[in-house]
């Protein structure tokens, strides 16, 4: 059977494949896997009680019972989970970034970490298998929580210095994308004493009525020390410097980091496609760059099994394990809250990155042409170092290459990046020539 998971998650277009009746199916087949006492939240979408009552239901049957938190940020279901023996595990109703039209089912193991491969493949067996229900006296029940987003903002304000941020008398725009956080973001932030212009804070799966451009606007209106935007379900988040750039994900990563290895040295775990920026940083922090696969999942389980202080990938996810080990946005806020605090203007911490220059393309692959052309690329790469964590990246003197298959479709995805823009650009295209060869030769015959 083909896989249902996809990187996070089920995710499909309400009552077309993503309907009731899957739902229910979905919950039962978790419920069996999981057993016990299972949390369950949803984001924002207006499908959100029809999708949340049929994953409920199938738990029930199964003779599961079910704690429904309401709405949540997944970090915050995420930490409920972590800090109760109690609870078998917690399912996410949400499709994050999708459009309104998708919704999703996102499973969290009993530690609140996101559900290993294997965990979503015990499921998906259960869910194409004989799934009996339980006896009617066996049936579970559901019990209301109202009171798992304060603990939430709790942890996350405790997580960090609240006293030099409350003392520091910062501005912030948060735009919560009428999203999961949009009452647990303008929370931590009251609670930590900052003054908040809060943009599209009010649940809704409509199109936001304020974007990027209002945002700035109301920045530069407000005097605010930074803007942050999250993604519809709040474990990412993006930050706007106060001169109104942008802050990449690499960057806030290697800012946050140097933040973090003031108390100390320590491990940073990053995918091999995160900017060489970060190890520049990182090092002359006195800290280590620990490379892992891409996605957020493989980063957090390389975090568990070792020490770490922080962790992230270039899509605005940070890992913060003192609190939990997955990706949190309202914490990597209030890291940035601090880091901005004790260090100054982010607009003056991003002027003291190192420039790097990178270039993100790809060519079309077959997936059975995949393992030849990375044997190919391998035996054409020479006077270079080679790290094959995830994909093939070569590393050179002057900047890196990384080619790496597609998770999501059937295409090579080819990272360049260098200090010196034209190496960058030239080496992609040199690369992108390469497999357009290999692929058209005998390859591609
Ligand atoms: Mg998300």
């Amino acid at each position: 059977m083909a896989s249902m998971f996809g990187t996070d998650g089920i995710r499909g277009i309400v009552n077309d494949t993503m309907t009731p009746v899957f739902a229910l199916r979905l919950g039962k087949a978790a419920g069996k896997v999981l057993g016990g006492k299972v949390a369950i939240a949803t984001d924002t979408r207006s499908s959100a009680d029809m999708i949340r009552s049929a994953v409920s239901a199938g738990l029930l049957a199964s003779g599961c019972s079910v704690l429904d938190l309401g709405i949540l940020p997944v970090p915050a279901l995420q930490h409920y989970v972590k800090v109760r023996a109690d609870l078998s595990g917690g399912i996410m109703v949400t499709a994050s970034h999708n459009p309104p039209e998708f919704n999703g089912i996102k499973c969290i193991s009993s530690d609140g970490t996101e559900a290993s491969r294997d965990d979503e493949r015990r499921i998906e067996e259960a869910f194409s298998g004989m799934l009996d229900d339980v006896g009617w006296l066996s049936a579970g029940d559901i019990e209301k929580v109202e009171d798992a987003e304060d603990e939430y903002v709790d942890a996350v304000v405790s997580s960090v210095d609240a006293d030099a941020i409350r003392s520091a008398g910062l501005t912030v725009c948060a735009d919560c994308a009428n999203g999961a956080s949009y009452s647990a973001v303008p929370a931590v932030l009251g609670k930590l004493g900052v003054r908040t212009v809060a943009v599209n804070c009010y649940p809704s799966d409509g199109p936001s009525k304020n974007g990027p451009a209002e945002l700035k606007a109301l920045m530069a209106a407000a005097s605010a020390d930074f803007g942050v935007t999250f993604d519809e379900d709040a474990d990412r988040c993006f930050f706007t410097a106060p001169d109104g750039r942008d802050v990449s994900g690499d960057a806030a990563l290697a800012i946050i980091a140097r933040s973090v290895l003031s108390d100390g040295p320590g491990k940073v775990f990053t995918p091999v496609s995160t900017s060489s920026m970060v190890e520049d940083v990182v090092s002359a922090a006195g800290g280590v760059v620990i490379r892992t696969p891409v996605g957020a999942p493989a980063v957090a389980r390389m975090m568990m099994e070792s020490d770490s202080v922080l962790g992230g990938e270039e899509s605005g996810g940070l890992i913060f394990p003192r609190h939990q080990y997955c990706r949190d946005g309202a914490m990597a806020m209030a890291a940035m809250l601090e880091c901005v605090a004790k260090r100054g203007s982010l607009s003056d911490q991003l002027d003291s990155l190192p420039a790097y220059h990178s270039v993100k393309t790809k060519v079309a692959c077959p997936e059975d042409k995949r393992d030849d052309l990375y044997k190919r690329m391998l035996e054409k790469a020479s006077e270079c170092r080679v790290d094959r964590t995830d994909g093939l990246k070569l590393l050179f003197d002057d900047g890196w290459v990384l080619l790496r298959a597609s998770g999501t479709e059937p295409s090579f995805r080819i990272f360049s990046e260098s200090k010196d823009a034209a190496k960058a650009e030239s080496r992609a295209a040199e690369y992108v020539s390469m497999a357009e060869e290999f692929l058209g030769g005998d390859l591609g015959s």
